[in-house]
């Protein structure tokens, strides 16, 4: 059976059932329970726009439009098959015929090599494209991120921004915030934008200086996106609940306060543990978490940009 007609019984079984079971505005619905993995949650941002929630994996936004279902980023390679069946249960989905990659980290790429073999397109800024066909290691953690195999890498890079339609818009964010590869996509008519990890709703995040990500890169894209979003827009990130322009004004003002904070430590000779142990996060750390590992890697990021020697 080829993936399409997979995915057209799936639809028609999530037409069949759905209908008495989706609720249209409810700002947050259970999907119909025949069709959807157990857990999965669909936040309805418009009529045809969608947060996609399935339990341990990271947020999918989901377009529904009349040529089928746009996605803005995956899950994990294990959680596909539940990322799948939750599209599918979505009130008009077609098979999903686009994704695109925020970014190149695993939780959200897992489910190119499915839409890949299908022949779908899979969008990603250039730099996320290089950095999916290449083996990475992580030198904090020792962690290795193999290649993604020819037909789940990205089929169609971009450098600066584009659009699917006038309805879809993406964007580079070339400030490497969480890495060099970061893009947007923005959805005017819902006024919603998409940011995959360069917004955090959930904790720190994770400051990935291998593929080029920076603690100036994160004060730059959130200023950046300051320029594309006014007090309606919803901003999903990645992980955790959907933000506003007041969330992305505390950030850039936070990120803006530890970046100063670590700069200043660097000029004074400073290293990587005095850092940690200034707690230059200590009045946010309420409300992000533990900022050990976030201010270690933040200052680590340093040296590559600012370091003299470097
Ligand atoms: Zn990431």
């Amino acid at each position: 059976m080829t993936q399409d007609a997979h995915t057209r019984r799936q639809i028609l079984k999530a037409a069949i059932g759905g209908a008495a079971g989706i609720l249209l505005g409810a700002p947050v619905q259970r999907l119909a329970a025949q069709a959807a993995p157990a857990g999965a949650v669909a936040g309805r941002l418009a009529d045809d726009l969608f947060v996609l929630r399935i339990p341990g994996e990271t947020n999918v936004v989901a377009h529904v439009g009349a040529d089928g279902v746009v996605l803005v980023d995956g899950v994990s390679t294990a959680g596909t098959g539940a990322l799948m069946k939750a599209v599918a249960a979505l009130p008009g989905a077609g098979p999903v015929q686009t994704i695109f990659n925020t970014h190149w980290h695993p939780e959200h790429t897992g489910s190119n090599e499915l839409l890949g073999q299908a022949g779908k397109t899979i969008v990603a800024q250039e730099n996320t494209r290089l950095w999916l066909a290449t083996d990475v290691t992580w030198p904090w953690n020792g962690r290795q991120f193999k290649r993604l195999p020819k037909v789940a890498q990205p089929n169609k890079g971009f450098y600066t921004g584009g659009q699917l339609n006038p309805a879809i818009k993406y964007g580079y964010i070339p400030d490497s915030a969480h890495t060099d590869g970061d893009l947007y996509v923005h959805f005017p008519n819902q006024n919603v934008l998409a940011v995959g990890d360069v917004m955090s709703g959930q904790g720190w995040p994770v400051v990935d200086y291998i593929s080029g990500g920076w603690i100036g890169g994160l004060v730059g894209a959130h200023q950046r996106l300051l320029t594309l979003a006014d007090a309606q827009t919803r901003i999903v990130p990645a992980r955790g609940p959907v933000l506003s322009l007041a969330d992305l004004k505390a950030h850039a003002s936070m990120y803006s306060t530890i970046y100063d904070r670590l700069s200043t430590m660097l000029n004074k000779g400073r290293g990587p543990a005095e850092a940690v142990e200034a707690k230059p996060t200590k009045e946010f750390d309420e409300r992000m978490g533990n900022g050990d590992e976030f201010v270690r890697r933040s200052f680590e990021s340093l040296w590559g940009y600012l370091s003299p020697d470097a």
